[in-house]
């Protein structure tokens, strides 16, 4: 199995954490002296730079939010001057002030071993030719992949995104071995397959890197079995880089973040407080060799959570689970923050497979009541009524178990909630006053 960088990617804990600290006080350096923004939060709790002892300090220092990026619209964030920036990017928000991003010649060096880091570690060689269905534009999402290929020495064919049809063309003709866009757009191109009468299985295509919006499980085997591929995870955000943030191995079991890079942090969306890297919450990360734009505790508003285990890889990098939703995605149920999309695997921990699901919460008596209803499919269906309510208790245990909040569990029939998966809600909030994600 080959490794990009394994310098880096495979590093001791001590050594990790010792460059991470270096890095660090020089990005504090760094910002406190080129961007006033940074000077100033700094200023207003009395610390500077040199201050900064451990890896732990971070957590004392204020966050930077989507706000505060646009707020500093154009280049305010920019911790160089203009001349030494040679590439400018821009978030794809909706905030009516996009983040302007910004990159050194260095920033871009790095940017692309970092995404060549997450390429190999898909399976992609030098050998493979690779088709970025991405846009090609001021989101960064296909520019760092194309980037990393490169690096590898790997052919890349810039197909960008749109126009299906030719996208399949593509994919057939220029011999394809590795697809690289949303997991939305690599069921798309399937689905224009199908009509065109094009079997994946006379393709070269072995494997696809996705990413740009939150997927799951389904959606990989879906991918996987309609493609006739294996499909990887990986995470970016243009804000801190760009794709190659973070990116899955052949064991599929969480993302590696390239912790030489980047410090992460999981923290309580509705308090701020810092989480036990295990737990599930908001993602914050500090980059700690960006040049151009430098961010310093920046809050995602990614919901995740870190896995710090030992990988079979050999790589020693921290893994971030899937990405399960927006904060803002967040419900709040007897004050404890429920991520609807969490609670699929939580669920498959007792029926095996991920069931179909909705959260119905509702009041009773001033107490908010969470009501799950399950779809029943042949994985976990029982006839016998004793068997279905041994279930029943085994689903509320677990939920109790993991969340702190007894549900009511609903079984209901099959083709209920999965046939209008698209148009059935995954959470109905019918409380007065809904409550608010933070
Ligand atoms: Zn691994």
């Amino acid at each position: 199995m080959t490794i990009w960088n394994r310098t880096y990617e495979c590093m001791s804990r001590d050594e990790l954490e010792q460059l991470q600290l270096e890095r660090l006080q020089a990005t504090l350096n760094r910002v406190y002296r080129n961007v006033s923004f940074y000077r100033k939060s700094l200023d207003a709790i009395g610390f500077v730079p040199e201050d900064l002892e451990s890896l732990a300090s971070l957590e004392s220092l204020p966050f930077t939010t989507r706000a505060d990026l646009g707020a500093a619209y154009p280049y305010e964030m920019f911790a160089v001057p203009l001349r030494e920036v040679v590439r400018i990017h821009s978030s794809s928000g909706t905030l009516e002030k996009p983040s302007i991003v910004g990159y050194t010649a260095n920033d871009l060096k790095h940017w692309g071993n970092l995404a060549a880091r997450g390429l190999v570690a898909a399976g992609v060689t030098r050998d493979d030719v690779v088709q970025i269905a991405f846009s090609y534009g001021l989101f960064t999402g296909a520019f760092g992949l194309h980037y990393g290929t490169e690096r590898i020495g790997a052919s890349v064919v810039p197909s960008s995104v749109g126009n299906t049809r030719r996208q399949v063309t593509i994919l057939r003709d220029y011999k394809t071995t590795t697809l690289v866009c949303t997991p939305g757009y690599a069921l798309r191109i399937a689905r224009c397959m199908e009509e065109l009468g094009v079997d994946p299985k006379t393709l070269s295509l072995k494997q696809g890197l996705f990413g740009g919006e939150p997927w799951d499980e389904t959606v990989r085997r879906a991918i996987e079995e309609r493609l006739y591929i294996k499909a990887y995870d990986n995470y970016g955000l243009s804000e801190v880089m760009g794709p190659g943030v973070a990116s899955e191995c052949a064991q599929r079991n969480g993302m590696h973040l390239a912790e030489d890079h980047f410090i992460a942090e999981i923290i309580d969306p509705a308090t701020g407080k810092t989480l036990p890297k295990k737990e599930t919450g908001e993602l914050v990360l500090t980059t700690i060799t960006k040049e151009a734009f430098p961010v310093i505790r920046f809050r995602t508003g990614d919901v995740t959570s870190l896995d710090a285990g030992p990988c079979a890889c050999s790589r020693t990098l921290v893994r971030l689970s899937r990405i399960m939703g927006r904060c803002d995605d967040i419900v709040i149920v007897k004050g404890v923050n429920v991520y609807p999309k969490g609670m699929g695997p939580i669920l498959e921990e007792v029926t095996g497979v991920e069931p179909a699901y909705q959260l119905v919460i509702d009041q009773k008596d001033f107490q908010d009541v969470l009501a799950i209803r399950i779809e029943v499919s042949e994985a976990f269906f029982f006839d016998k009524m004793e068997k279905q309510r041994g279930l029943v208790d085994r689903l509320r245990k677990k939920v109790r178990d993991t969340l702190g909040i007894t549900p009511d569990i609903l079984l209901v029939e099959r083709g209920s909630l999965s046939r209008e998966q698209e148009t059935a809600p995954m959470v109905i909030d019918k409380r007065r006053t809904p409550q608010q994600g933070r």
